[in-house]
Order: C-alpha cells, then sequence, then structure tokens
C-alpha cells in the first residue's frame, strides 16, 4: 500500500512519525473520510471545507490548498488502483521534540493520509445493522472532527461485547448521533427526523447530502433531537455517514425497531444517495 506522509509517497511500511507528534501526546489532530465510488470522490469539497473549520477551531494551519488536497486524494486512489473506499486523512499539529501542552506560537503540521479499499455497499446496508445506547462521554466541540476518538473506540466495543455493531450515544435523554455517524429516525406518518445541528454533533457530509436529496424530492425532513425511547418505537431508524453511507438500524438494545427489519423509508433514502453516487445497486 502506497501512502502520502509530509510531502511524499511511501510503502506503509517506510511512513513513520514522530512519538513527540502532537498528535500522538494531546490527540491535537483533524481528520476527514471521504468516500470513493467507481473512483470517484463523494462532496470532497464538503469534506474540505468542513476540516477547513476543524483546522481553524483547533489553531492548525491548512498545510495545502483544496486543489493540492484533490490531487494527493486523486494520486492515492490511482496508486492503489482503488474503484470503491475510502481516502483518510489527518492533519496533526506536529512534532517539536518536547512535550508542551500550549505549543509553539504557530504549528507546522504533519500530514498523512492514506487510501482504504473496500465495498462501501455491502451485507450491512442490506441486512441492517444493531445498536446500543449508552452516555456520551464526548467532549463538548464534537461540531471539529477531531482525532479525539476514545469515546467512540470504547462505544465500539461495549457494542461488539453486546452483539450489536454501533451504539447510539446519550446526552441529557436525548440521542446525539451514533457512534461514526449522524443517527436518523422515520415516525408514525413517514416523516425523517435528525437532530439539528450544533456543538453536540458532527455536520455529517452525508447527512447534509441526503437532507438536500430529501428536500428536492418534496419529503420533510424534520431537524430536532430525539429520545432513544422514540428512537426504539420509530418506525424506522438508520444511520449516515461516508463508510457506511446509509446503515438501516433493525434493533436497539435488543429490542427490534418496526418488524427488525430495514424499512421502505431507508430503503428510498438508499436509492436516492445510491442514485447520486452513480450506483446501480438494487437495494
Ligand atoms: N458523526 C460522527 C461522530 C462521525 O464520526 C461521523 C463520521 O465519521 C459522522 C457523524 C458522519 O459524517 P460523514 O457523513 O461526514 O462521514
Amino acid at each position: 500500500r502506497t501512502v502520502y506522509l509530509n510531502g511524499n509517497y511511501c510503502p506503509v511500511e517506510d511512513a513513520t512519525i514522530s512519538p513527540f507528534d502532537r498528535g500522538f501526546l494531546f490527540a491535537h489532530a483533524a481528520y476527514e473520510v471521504t468516500s470513493v465510488y467507481d473512483g470517484r470522490f463523494i462532496d470532497l469539497e464538503g469534506h474540505l471545507s468542513r476540516l477547513r473549520r476543524t483546522l481553524e477551531g483547533i489553531s492548525i494551519p491548512n498545510p495545502y490548498s483544496d486543489e493540492k488536497w484533490a490531487e494527493i486524494h486523486s494520486d492515492l486512489v490511482d496508486r492503489n488502483g482503488m474503484e470503491e473506499g475510502t481516502v483518510y486523512l489527518e492533519v496533526t499539529a506536529g512534532d517539536y521534540g518536547l512535550r508542551d501542552f500550549a505549543g509553539p506560537e504557530t504549528f507546522t503540521p504533519t500530514v498523512f493520509v492514506y487510501a482504504d479499499a473496500r465495498p462501501l455497499i455491502g451485507d450491512l446496508a442490506r441486512d441492517g445493522i444493531r445498536a446500543i445506547t449508552l452516555g456520551d462521554t464526548r467532549w463538548k466541540r464534537r461540531d471539529m472532527k477531531t482525532v479525539q476518538l476514545l469515546s467512540q473506540a470504547l462505544a465500539y466495543r461495549a457494542a461488539r461485547q453486546e452483539g450489536a455493531e454501533t451504539a447510539f450515544m446519550i446526552e441529557d435523554g436525548l440521542v446525539t448521533e451514533a457512534a461514526s455517524a449522524n443517527a436518523w429516525i422515520v415516525d408514525a406518518d413517514g416523516k425523517l427526523i435528525t437532530r439539528e445541528l450544533s456543538h453536540a454533533i458532527l455536520p455529517g457530509i452525508t447527512r447534509a447530502g441526503i437532507v438536500s436529496l430529501l428536500k428536492k424530492e418534496g419529503l420533510e425532513v424534520v431537524e430536532r433531537a430525539f429520545t432513544p425511547e422514540e428512537a426504539v418505537s420509530a418506525k424506522e431508524v438508520f444511520t449516515t455517514s461516508s463508510g457506511a453511507i446509509v446503515a438501516p438500524v433493525v434493533a436497539i438494545d435488543g429490542k427490534p425497531v418496526g418488524d427488525g427489519r430495514p424499512g421502505q423509508v431507508t430503503r428510498r433514502v438508499q436509492r436516492l444517495y445510491y442514485e447520486a453516487m452513480g450506483a446501480d445497486v438494487a437495494a
């Protein structure tokens, strides 16, 4: 596998960074994960503008122009012969040879990018996933996509222990989002509900794409928070993310959602999004 590190393309075995990197010491780093389908990027501009906002929020200068970022992404897809999967990018605050909380006046970033070939539309999109619920223990600026992912890593471990694939995180009695995806429910009237944007959740690029596709279709989207109880008794539940696109949630805390199978509205959302991706998949 060929990866990109600080200006060079190299085999992953040769990509090394310092233990004094602030990404390693303080999780002082931003990241993005962009989907690639049929060799094309899905809303790379959206990811790069969110990256800009995250970097600004954590005081790291954006090392590249959008054109340069796009070039690195395309190069990695080409060099790795990837048709479908994701490209992961990480920008850390860099290495200063010492562990100093505040760090220098201006940071010189470390940049790492790699391509991960795998199906975006697989068995889980067809059959659905199971979720557990747990407290949201993340920091309060979840709108920034940083590598402080310990809460989510532990949430996934807890989910796996319960025989589930994801976790819905709860704060003040409301679902914030899934461990690495935005959460949606379909109410008894077939209305689609997803939490409104704020510091409490990540503004998902897939979420934004789906909101605009649904509006174009004349389907109502209500942006408000919902409780885990509402989710369990909803007609349908699904999550959206670049890595798994639209994943039907068929059970929450061991209780089936609806009849325990992906529902019609979820299938329609999948079809709309797949179509926009240029994917010819019978959902
Ligand atoms: N929410 C969280 C916490 C995430 O980590 C992610 C993606 O990794 C998402 C939502 C979905 O965002 P996107 O659609 O931009 O991938």
